[in-house]
């Protein structure tokens, strides 16, 4: 493919994209006439580009329509400061909002104590180590009478070094009260003139917001040859603030460069690849916690036959930043070892770092999350600078503009995507690694006592964990040996042969092996087989292969190896290869919806359910234990602590109730997410943390309430650290008697 990419239609797509502009500041907004241009444009290129089925899939979605936005300071010297605002704020009558602007700091609940703010406009320094997110401090200053909300950065975000650089994100805003950013530079110059007394002031905020507008998902595919119902997909989106170079111009242009350069080269794809370019991944949803990643959740809604049939889903979502210092792509783990094995001999050319990085990460901050969420398999290239540089720089802000992407490394990286993508294609059984979950399993319950957890269901789960290891490492070498026996019932020969076989053959030295492939040598029909299988006996050994290659070595036939060693010399169809695909892509599937649950805590991880109740247990159990001491600030470190204590523990004694309890949504699931939410109920402690405060402050020593307050929690805590267990044993159970595929 290499010979066929042509970085030059790559950089003025880029440039294409980015000349479609919603207000002066750039933008690309789901649900005006910018998103619908956009989605216009890449359809047209799909179609020139020549490939099959190119449509607009539209949907339903929250239209933030925003124009600009501006605060005038009245009285000498009258100053005017240009401003953005976040999705879905609402606007300013035509004449602004005229008030007093008041300076509350960074705009925690007790900034606001002993100051009146009604009929205000308060100035907020936003410190992203104090409060989660913006529209925390707009709900704070809606409960104390203000009308406006100003904030600009103290760290974070929008920290470029010219002190200009305004944000724009996805507010998680109930939609109230008019809130507006300004850059740096401005927050401090408004600081600086509210320390010497009130200022009064106008804010406009020109935005409309229209909830019945409709989102386009653009999408055009090449059909493959050989399986037409099995999917290879690649997607991008479209939609932008500010210019959106490298979030995410530069990702549409790499979709559909790969694209041309598949086309241009005259392959002919075994499965059916899609190229799609889905629209409001930025918002799409008001007053939900995270109203981003909209439209490829309504684009996975509307095609349900991709489910289990769509074998990796390869995402873009910004590329090649000029600091970048080399080459990493994150996935699901079921496809790293695969991964591992195409990038190994790949000589890194326009990076300081040689190897090619592979990392098991699924960020709900991209669209990856979407696809997980509905079971299916994905990675992208990510990779972070030192401290996450870029995006406490300009991420969303105006300085994401062409400057930002280096064109050669974003070319190269994209050639490799892109060779990454026909290699998959090249697979007759899809490379899935179940030792790969297995192992991610074992890690999210590493330093667990399952005794103290299950009591005495801790052996049977134990029990059914183990038959799962090593069921998957069974399927694993099944997986491994079909490819090269399909390759021989496609009709392609011995070359083919090598890379698949080695591949196994990394895996495999044993003693125990010997008779095994002795077994395997006899069923061997084909002459160009042999000396490919003799090579199994050569390589190292690895622990993921032991027990499945130990069934083998003692001579017992389980029910899924027996299969696979009978194919030999029968060489498998493309139906049976298609028919274990489906097969496999089953398995995946309840497998991967069972393992990402999203950790509501910024930088909201993802990890297994269990892992996410063990964290709530084990926090409420530390401060329990404190409190039995009579340590209370020891108890209050143990709920709030970062990463470790409850979720949103670490901003409650920063907000008012109202405002933590609408963040930590207690008691209502079903608009946590924008997909219902893979969430746990998380435990609202505000009440007795600020019991506790109190008491600390006034040295009172009795913590009775608090502990039975806090057991009680813990005790919920438990029970769904529990049931998490059981489910996921259940989905073990359930995906080791899936009708398995047979000859
Ligand atoms: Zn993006």
């Amino acid at each position: 493919m290499m010979q066929y990419f042509d970085q030059a239609y790559l950089a003025d797509f880029a440039d294409k994209l980015v000349a479609i502009q919603h207000n002066d500041l750039g933008f690309r907004l789901t649900g005006t006439e910018s998103g619908r241009r956009a989605a216009d444009l890449i359809a047209a290129e799909m179609r020139h580009l020549g490939l099959a089925s190119v449509r607009q899939e539209a949907f339903p979605v929250h239209a933030w329509d925003f124009q600009g936005a501006s605060l005038q300071l009245h009285a000498p010297p009258k100053m005017s400061f240009k401003a953005t605002s976040f999705a879905a704020s609402v606007g300013t009558p035509g004449a602004g909002l005229t008030a007093t602007v008041v300076d509350v700091g960074p705009g925690t609940a007790q900034e606001y104590l002993g100051k009146n703010v009604r009929g205000q406009i308060v100035l907020v320094h936003f410190d992203f180590d104090k409060l989660p997110w913006l529209g925390s401090v707009a709900h704070e200053a809606e409960l104390h009478g203000a009308v406006g909300v100003v904030v600009y950065y103290i760290n974070g975000k929008a920290q470029h070094e010219s002190g200009q650089a305004l944000n724009v994100e996805d507010g998680f805003l109930r939609q109230t009260i008019p809130i507006i950013h300004l850059c740096r530079n401005d927050g401090e110059i408004l600081a600086g003139q509210l320390a010497h007394g009130a200022v009064e002031a106008t804010l406009h905020c020109h935005v409309t917001n229209n909830p019945q507008a409709t989102g386009y998902n653009v999408i055009g595919s090449i059909p493959g040859t050989l399986y037409p119902d099995r999917y290879i997909l690649i997607q991008a989106h479209y939609d932008a603030w500010f210019y959106g170079y490298w979030d995410n111009a530069i990702g549409v242009a790499g979709v559909l460069t790969i694209a041309k350069a598949i086309i241009a080269s005259g392959y002919q794809p075994r499965y059916t690849l899609l190229f799609v370019s889905p629209d409001a991944e930025e918002f799409g949803q008001p007053d939900s916690a995270y109203g981003w990643l909209y439209g490829s959740q309504k684009l996975l809604q509307a095609h349900p036959e991709w489910v289990g049939h769509l074998t990796c889903a390869f995402n873009i979502d910004t590329l090649a930043h000029r600091w970048q210092q080399g080459i990493q792509f994150v996935g699901c783990a079921e496809m790293l070892p695969f991964m591992r094995q195409v990038m190994a001999g790949y000589e890194v050319q326009h990076f300081p770092l040689k190897t090619v990085g592979v990392a098991e990460q699924i960020t709900p901050w991209t669209e990856v999350y979407n696809y997980v969420y509905f079971g299916i398999p994905t990675i992208q290239p990510r990779f972070k600078t030192e401290g996450d540089a870029i995006r406490k720089l300009l991420y969303h802000t105006q300085f994401d503009d062409a400057s930002v992407v280096d064109l050669a490394k974003a070319a190269e990286i994209l050639q490799l995507y892109g060779h990454l993508l026909l290699q998959l294609d090249q697979q007759p059984i899809v490379p899935y690694n179940l030792t790969a979950r297995a192992e991610m399993m074992e890690q999210s319950l590493h330093g667990v006592d399952l005794v103290t957890v299950l009591g005495a269901e801790a052996t049977a789960w134990q029990e059914t964990f183990m038959a799962f290891k090593e069921w998957a490492a069974a399927l694993d070498l099944r997986q491994n040996l079909t490819p090269a026996l399909s390759y021989v019932g496609e009709g392609v020969k011995s070359p083919d042969l090598t890379p698949a076989l080695s591949y196994v053959g990394e895996g495999v030295k044993s003693p125990d092996l010997t008779p095994a492939l002795s077994y395997v040598g006899e069923g061997v029909k084909s002459p160009d087989l042999t000396p490919a299988l003799s090579y199994l006996g050569e390589g190292d050994k690895t622990p993921d292969l032991t027990p499945a290659l130990s069934y083998l070595g003692e001579g017992d036939k389980t029910p899924d190896l027996t299969p696979a060693l009978s194919y030999i010399g029968e060489g498998v169809s493309v139906d049976q290869a298609e028919a274990f695909n489906n097969y496999l892509g089953q398995v995946v599937q309840q497998l991967i919806t069972a393992s990402y649950y999203v950790e509501t805590d910024f930088p909201d991880l993802t990890h297994f359910e269990h892992f996410l109740w063990q964290r709530e247990w084990a926090a409420l159990d530390k401060a329990i234990g404190a409190l039995q001491a009579g340590q209370a600030a020891a108890a209050i470190d143990a709920l709030t602590a970062q990463h470790v204590g409850v979720q949103g523990g670490w901003y409650a004694l920063q907000v008012s109730y109202p405002v933590y309890h609408r963040h930590i949504r207690q008691s209502d699931l079903t608009d946590w997410l924008w997909a219902e939410g893979r969430v746990i109920l998380l435990h609202d402690v505000w009440i007795e943390l600020h019991h506790l405060q109190d008491k600390l402050a006034r040295g009172v020593t009795n913590f009775n309430p608090e502990i039975t307050a806090l057991s009680r929690k813990r005790a919920t805590a438990l029970a769904g650290y529990q049931a998490s267990l059981k489910r996921l044993q259940a989905v073990l159970q359930q995906v080791m008697q899936l009708e398995t595929y047979k000859v």
